[in-house]
Formats: C-alpha cells, sequence, structure tokens
C-alpha cells in the first residue's frame, strides 16, 4: 500500500465541541485533562460514517493534547467476532491515527457486575421476572406512563441472591433481567426501568464461556467511560435521549471519574447506506464481494477503491461538525479524492473504447519514444517515455463522423493533436458490412511535437492514444455508485431497500487499451488516466506484471451530468 505512514491531520475547523471543551477547561474542570475514545461495536467493518466519529475523537485528542482510546463496545457476544476487531484497528491505523489505550468493555466485565451489585443493595435495581415482550408492554408509549413491574419493590436481599444465581447460570435465557429502578412515568422512555442485565447463553470472542449475563450498552458505556477517565464522551445524536440515564448511572455509582456525553449529528451520504447491518446484508446477500468490495462504504472498500486517507480526513473536515441531521452529496466526497490525487496521482494514457486509427504516412516498423511527463503538479514525478506507431487506438468517442458545432476532437478532415505528440488530420473512414466505424485513416505532421505547429496554426482538441503494437489489455473495472436512488433507505413501507441498486455499479472494462508502462504498475498505486479518470491498482489482486484497474472516480461528476441532460 502507498499510505502505511500513519499522518496527523493537517487542520481542523472549529466546532461546537471546542466551546463545550474550552468552557469545561475554563471551569478547572477534569485538572485540564482532555480524553475521548472512538467506542465502535466489532459487528462489521467501519464505514465512512465511523471515520467522521474517528476525526472527531482523535481530532479532539490532538487539537488539546490529550488522549484518545481505542475501545471495543463488546456487549453483544452473539454479532461479535474477532475478525472485526482485527479490521477496525487496521482501519483506524490506515487513517492515519493511534489510540493511547486499547479496551474493551469485557476488560470491565467484573467490575461492571459489581457495579450492579451497587445498584441492587443500595435498592437501585431489581431482579425483574417479566419476560421480554411483558417488560416492553409495561413501558408503555411515548404519550402513555408505563407501569410498574410486579417485582419493582422485592426485597433487595432476593434480587441480589437471584441476580448471583442468573449470573451461576440458573436460569435460562430471557427468564429475568435486573433492571434499573427509576420512573415507570418518566416522558423518556429511556428512564423507566431500563433492563441492565440480561441471561444470554452464549460464547463472547474474547470471555469465552465465562459470562452468561451481559450488560446492556446503556449500563456498560458510560461506566467503562468513566473506569477509562473518559472526560468528554463524543457519540452521534441518537443518543441524546439516552444522556439523563448516562447521568443517572454516574450519579448512583462509586465511579473514579465523571465524563461527559456530547452529542453531534451522524454523517449520511447520498447514494449509499451508512449502517453496518445493512452492509452485511450485502455481503451476505452476496450483492457486493465481501466488506471491501470498492462500490461498500466502508473503510476497506474506499480504500481498495482507491481512496486514501488524506482524502477522507479533508473530506470529514469540509463536512464539519454540527448538531442537526443532514445528507451529505456524494460529490463532496468524490471531490476530496479527486483533489488529492490531482497532486499525487501519476498520468497515464489508456483507452477503454478502443476505435483503430493508422498513420498512413508514419514509416512501418517504426517506433518513436516520446516523453510525457508524470505528473504536471508535481514536477518531481518526473518523466516516461511512451511509443508511438503506424497503428494507434484511440477513444471511439473522440472521434465523430458528424461533429456538433463546438466538437474539437476528431472527425473528417478535422486536424487534433494526440497528447504528448503530434497532430493528426482524419482523411479516411473506413466501416464494415454494418456501417461501423472499424479504422480511421489518418496522417501525422512530423513537425508538430511538443505543442508547436510550424505555420502557427491553431489545434485546439487534445486526445490521448495508444499504440497498438505496444497496448496493454489488463483489467479495468469502472466502479459507480452501489445504488441508484439518492436516499437509498427512504423506501416506502414493505419495499426493500435493495431495491434501489444500480445495476450497473460494476462494469468491466471489454477491450482496455493501456499504455505500456502500466505493465510494471505495482498494487496499490494511483494513476490518472488522463481525460478518464483515476484509478488505483487493485491491492489484493494485481500481480507483479498483471495490474488490475479500479475507477477510484471520474474526473468530473457524471451523475451530475445525467440530470441535467434529463431535465
Ligand atoms: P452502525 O449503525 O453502522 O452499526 P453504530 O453507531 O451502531 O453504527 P458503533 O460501532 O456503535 O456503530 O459506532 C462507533 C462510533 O461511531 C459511535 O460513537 C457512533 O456514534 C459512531 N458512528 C457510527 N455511525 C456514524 C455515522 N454515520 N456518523 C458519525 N458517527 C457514527
Ligand atoms: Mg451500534
Amino acid at each position: 500500500m502507498s499510505h502505511d505512514t500513519p499522518t496527523a491531520p493537517e487542520k481542523t475547523y472549529r466546532h461546537f465541541i471546542h466551546d463545550e471543551i474550552d468552557a469545561d477547561l475554563a471551569a478547572g474542570k477534569n485538572d485540564g485533562r482532555v480524553q475521548t475514545r472512538f467506542p465502535p461495536e466489532p459487528n462489521g467493518y467501519l464505514h465512512i460514517g465511523h471515520v467522521k466519529a474517528i476525526c472527531v475523537n482523535f481530532g479532539l485528542a490532538q487539537k488539546y493534547g490529550g488522549k484518545c482510546n481505542l475501545r471495543f463496545d463488546d456487549t453483544n457476544p452473539t454479532k461479535e467476532e474477532q475478525e472485526y476487531v482485527r479490521s477496525i484497528q487496521n482501519d483506524v491505523r490506515w487513517l492515519g491515527f493511534q489510540w493511547d489505550a486499547l479496551f474493551y468493555a469485557s476488560d470491565f466485565f467484573e467490575q461492571l457486575y459489581q457495579y450492579a451489585e451497587h445498584l441492587i443493595t443500595t435498592g437501585k435495581a431489581y431482579v425483574c421476572d417479566l419476560t421480554g415482550d411483558q417488560v416492553s408492554e409495561y413501558r408503555g408509549r411515548l404519550d402513555k406512563p408505563g407501569r410498574e413491574s410486579p417485582f419493582r419493590n422485592r426485597p433487595a436481599a432476593e434480587s441480589l441472591d437471584l441476580f448471583r444465581r442468573m449470573r451461576k447460570g440458573e436460569f435460562p435465557d430471557g427468564a429475568r433481567t435486573l433492571r434499573a429502578k427509576i420512573d415507570m412515568a418518566s416522558p423518556n422512555p429511556n428512564l423507566r426501568d431500563p433492563v441492565l442485565y440480561r441471561i444470554l447463553h452464549a460464547h463472547h470472542h474474547r470471555t469465552g464461556g465465562k459470562w452468561c449475563i451481559y450488560p446492556m450498552y446503556d449500563f456498560a458505556h458510560g461506566q467503562c467511560d468513566a473506569l477509562e477517565k473518559i472526560t468528554h464522551s463524543i457519540c452521534t445524536l441518537e443518543f441524546e435521549i439516552h444522556r439523563p440515564l448516562y447521568d443517572w448511572f454516574l450519579d448512583h455509582l462509586p465511579v473514579p471519574a465523571r465524563p461527559r456525553q456530547i452529542e453531534f449529528a451522524r454523517l449520511n451520504i447520498t447514494y449509499t447506506v451508512l449502517s453496518k447491518r445493512k452492509l452485511l446484508e450485502l455481503v451476505q446477500a452476496k450483492i457486493v464481494h465481501g466488506w471491501d468490495d470498492p462500490r461498500m462504504p466502508t473503510i476497506s472498500g474506499l480504500r481498495r477503491r482507491g481512496y486514501t486517507p488524506e482524502a477522507l480526513r479533508a473530506f470529514c473536515d469540509t463536512i464539519g461538525v454540527a448538531r442537526f441531521n443532514s445528507t451529505v452529496d456524494k460529490q463532496l466526497l468524490e471531490n476530496s479524492i479527486r483533489e488529492d490525487l490531482n497532486k499525487r496521482a501519476k498520468r497515464a494514457m489508456g483507452v477503454l473504447d478502443p476505435i483503430k486509427v493508422t498513420l498512413e504516412n508514419f514509416p512501418v516498423g517504426r517506433v518513436e519514444w516520446i516523453e510525457a511527463v508524470n505528473n504536471p503538479e508535481d514536477p518531481s514525478a518526473g518523466t516516461r517515455r511512451v511509443p508511438i506507431t503506424r497503428t494507434l487506438w484511440i477513444e471511439r468517442d473522440d472521434f465523430r463522423e458528424e461533429p456538433p458545432k463546438k466538437f474539437f476532437r476528431l472527425a473528417p478532415g478535422k486536424e487534433v493533436r494526440l497528447r504528448y505528440a503530434y497532430c493528426i488530420t482524419c482523411k479516411e473512414v473506413k466501416k464494415d458490412a454494418a456501417g461501423n466505424v472499424t479504422e480511421l485513416v489518418c496522417t501525422y505532421d512530423p513537425e508538430t511535437l511538443h505543442g508547436s505547429t510550424p505555420d502557427g496554426r491553431k489545434v485546439k482538441g487534445i486526445i490521448h492514444w495508444v499504440s497498438a503494437d505496444h497496448a496493454l489489455d489488463a483489467p479495468v473495472r469502472l466502479y459507480d455508485h452501489l445504488f441508484a436512488a439518492e436516499f437509498p433507505d427512504d423506501v416506502p413501507e414493505g419495499v426493500d431497500w435493495k431495491s434501489n441498486l444500480n445495476p450497473n455499479s460494476l462494469t468491466q472494462v471489454a477491450t482496455p487499451k493501456l499504455e505500456p508502462s502500466l505493465r510494471d504498475a505495482k498494487p496499490g498505486v494511483h494513476y490518472q488516466f488522463e481525460r478518464i479518470g483515476y484509478f488505483f491498482t487493485d491491492p489484493i489482486e494485481s500481480k507483479p506484471g498483471a495490474p488490475v484497474f479500479n475507477r477510484t472516480v471520474t474526473l468530473r461528476d457524471t451523475w451530475a451530468k445525467i440530470e441535467k441532460r434529463d431535465e
């Protein structure tokens, strides 16, 4: 891979969390410490939404000279796997961040259990024998208070005994729960005696068979924050109504620190879904070729597509951090990678839909090697040599038999410049029996190498080309939006969100003709195929001498063009 050295973000725009932290620091809170954490559940691969959370959390630690931990929120043993733990660590590092400490919620299972006993003995929690369905029914509705469980006033000693027996494995899954005793009439449903522990006889990827009761997310999260001495627990807005519960636990437990939860708006992007559950569904249904399919909005998919950590971080900086939910236009993400690759990608020529050109005055068998700059934005990228011969490939779309008015490319009798090389004029158009153009017979002007014409005549168009004798036919894959709908999640009741898939999200180019220098392209390298787009040699499938090219992004937004055309 071309990005194995972590680098810190270049800059971060100021946002409201900075104001909150500044106020805490000014008030002398936390002895001036700032400590955050990124707390993924290891139940899938990270996606671009997580990139935002990672940039926010690690960014704050960097800005304030604080710390940021990585914490695996592994309280759901049936959905979590070691493979996800590995991929998450890899993705965070690849983005350019290094955590200070690594924790798992399961590291704290014993302490959390002790906290639960503490709540029982202080009369703040009870073992409840209602079934799951009954618990929900008793909870009431938003506009209607709940009812108290008949087990709510069970003596603390009895609850303690039952809770210990729950831990010992005396009861089957779902038979009992431990619940906090808060307020069944609270307007906030999270405070209506929330479940703290459930019975689940399941193997855990780290603790194995040690536990058969597991803490709920709400009970684990804030206490883990406190145990890690997190000062600012940053999460997405849907947790705002969990905050009173977060604070309730801190108020009623002998925790060693007092973290503060601050919420921000989660990232949504057009033409994609951002939810591990849905992404897993795409993987399991084999709609994509895995979590790292280049069409996936996962970090591993984006990486394989050719996105860089710098572009993803710059994107997160651009979109900012706020407290209202919105959907970001996919173009913003694409522009961030265009901008980055414009600076770093080597240029090359590749013809994706070839049509043959014969230069009738170019000597048969002659090969001229023409100097071409590798990157006009970066002189240090140097030059390479590209062969030109009598027979070339050009893009079919760069020729029109009957050109519209402002068409400056090739047409009968018209002259165009071959990029880095000569000007050519189309003399004859050959066709097959069906009338398809099969070959363009042209002449070249030997006096026009490198930009000038001897008589000063203007040649407006420049097209790319590849010598037919040297062309490399390597796999080229064109990727496009995975979904055709701007808001794929927005489906009427009963309609499958997967019905919004874009049937053309992957196109294998039938007869690519690439310049021969690309034969030596190493895996994981960025190129700009001039006038076409940015491509990345697939880091997994490319082999020495046999690169596979993934299109990262087109040079311009093609979807905007389609919309305009439809207007
Ligand atoms: P998903 O629904 O995709 O599983 P999640 O929120 O359940 O997402 P977690 O593993 O719990 O995933 O997320 C870890 C952190 O990343 C959390 O703090 C969460 O708020 C944050 N996060 C997840 N999705 C987004 C998003 N789209 N935008 C910003 N932050 C996100
Ligand atoms: Mg989650």
